[in-house]
């Protein structure tokens, strides 16, 4: 790392203390955009990089609500409005008891580059709460996301700041969500994505992250003449992007063999195959229950505890072409990463935000492996999420197969923005070279914009 970003990360780490996520994403971007900066005199002359890591406003609230059992419950909701250069504020909602200001800003700061590499007019944002929505009834997910809402409601619009779902947040909460800004507003409008079909929709928005990671990784492939057919899968997670990743790996001939929740992991030598996903989708979409019941249905497969006692997550270390990291950020540890190159895995599409650590990344990129970083292989589901806004806009719904092939075409680009900035001799630095698309675009925007 040059001297000036040495410099400015002491400095970020110095403004905003205990936030580790959050200094993690931003050295990771900027750790590789040094070179590119020395080239661009204007970007350090007008702050950029100060003006890019400091969000545009940051919201913190109470969100008050009542169990089942009439017991008041507190929990803090976020939204963090981070960079409104290109577009609205736009980027999802999570709820997890993990939820932190630290970890909004992380999301929201990997938001701005990854609705820029989109090429759609897409500012970014990101939200949540501590939350926990595990074991909690539909009434008390209700009663939460009303509340959550009620604030949430001053801040937010079609033109201003359009969020979606994240962990925890799926069409259940997204329902509840629009339901109340509704009544608050008094106005029906697209200010959430991920909306159910029959009130503003898009088809093709539950599968476009999982879709697009696979997608991704077909394009890093194809750029060494091979293709995803006959290859083993390694896929972590079992929630939306899981799913649909496996989805989508069935359709291209390949076989996922994992699939995991925060308890443990599954693992199938013989395939997930179409009748054991649509199992998962069950369990997990409508029964609300746990990855081990898999191996409760399907005796062949082996289901193991998480043991937090590991230095390594044992879902890495099965003989595979293909990886998947499609739960939660660093999933992916050093040693993991060790383990995955190990056993064969030269093709890594990460459907989940920030899964690698900054050593793994670093692994892999020595190795010179396919390696898709988050903010390119998973930006398909905020892609579609454009689309959604589109739509609405026009009051007009697109068909399956319209909204998929303009999905296909943005992930072909995404891909090929990694290559023109990220080619290195015969290699693709793809960590690199999305960072500099992605960078310039908000950049530029931002000088243009004066100094606001
Ligand atoms: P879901 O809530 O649908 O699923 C999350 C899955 O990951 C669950 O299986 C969950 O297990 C597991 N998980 C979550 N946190 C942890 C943890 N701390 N340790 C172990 N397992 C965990 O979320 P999504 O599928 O939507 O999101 C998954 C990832 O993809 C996230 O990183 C998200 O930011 C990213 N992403 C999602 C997009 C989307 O469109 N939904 C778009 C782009 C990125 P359990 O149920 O036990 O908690």
């Amino acid at each position: 790392m040059s001297t000036y970003i040495t410099d400015f990360m002491a400095a970020l780490k110095a403004k905003n203390p205990a936030e580790p996520e959050f200094h993690q994403a931003v050295e990771e971007v900027f750790g590789s955009l040094a070179e590119f900066l020395d080239s661009r005199p204007e970007y350090r002359s007008s702050r950029i990089l100060e003006r890019i890591s400091e969000p545009e406003r940051v919201l913190m609230f109470r969100v008050p609500w009542l169990s089942d059992k009439g017991e008041v419950q507190v929990n803090r909701g976020f939204r963090v409005e981070m960079n409104s250069a290109l577009g609205p504020y736009k980027g999802g909602l999570r709820f997890h008891p993990s939820v932190n200001l630290g970890i909004i800003k992380f999301l929201a700061f990997e938001q701005t580059f990854k609705n820029s590499l989109t090429t759609l007019p897409m500012g970014a944002g990101k939200g949540g709460s501590d939350f926990d929505p595990m074991g909690k009834s539909d009434t008390e997910v209700m009663r939460f996301c009303q509340s959550f809402m009620t604030e949430l409601s001053r801040h937010i619009g079609p033109n201003t700041d359009v969020p979606a779902g994240d962990i925890g947040v799926g069409g259940r909460e997204i329902g509840f969500l629009f339901g109340q800004y509704k009544r608050m507003r008094n106005e029906f409008t697209g200010v959430l994505t991920g909306k159910g079909l029959n009130w503003g929709g898009s088809l093709i928005r539950p599968e476009a992250t999982g879709y697009g990671a696979v997608y991704y990784a077909a394009e890093m492939a194809a750029t060494r003449g091979e293709t995803l057919e006959g290859k083993v899968a390694l896929v972590s997670g079992s929630g939306n992007v899981a799913q649909y990743t496996c989805e989508k790996l069935l359709d291209l001939g390949a076989k996922p063999v994992t699939l995991s929740d925060s308890s443990g992991y599954i693992y199938d030598e013989e395939g997930i195959d179409r009748d054991k996903l649509k199992f998962v989708m069950q369990l997990k979409n409508e029964r609300r229950g746990r990855i081990r019941e898999y191996a409760e249905e399907y005796r062949n497969a082996v289901f193991t505890p998480v043991d937090r006692g590991m230095d390594h997550n044992p879902l890495w270390n099965h003989k595979a072409q293909l990886c998947f990291p499609s739960a939660t950020q660093n999933e992916v540890n050093i040693k993991d990463a060790q383990n995955l190159l190990n056993n064969g895995v030269t093709v890594v599409s990460e459907g989940a935000n920030m899964p690698s650590t900054i050593e793994a990344t670093n692994l892999f990129l020595e190795n010179r492996i396919l390696y898709g970083p988050a903010k390119a292989a998973n930006a398909g589901g905020v892609a579609v999420s454009g689309l959604e806004m589109s739509q609405n806009s026009l009051r007009m719904s697109w068909t399956r197969e319209e909204v998929d092939k303009h999905l296909q075409r943005i992930m072909k680009d995404i891909h090929k923005a990694g290559q023109t900035w990220g080619t290195e001799g015969n290699f693709v630095n793809y960590v690199k070279g999305s960072n500099i698309a992605g960078f310039i675009k908000v950049a530029d925007s931002m000088l243009d914009q004066g100094l606001v």
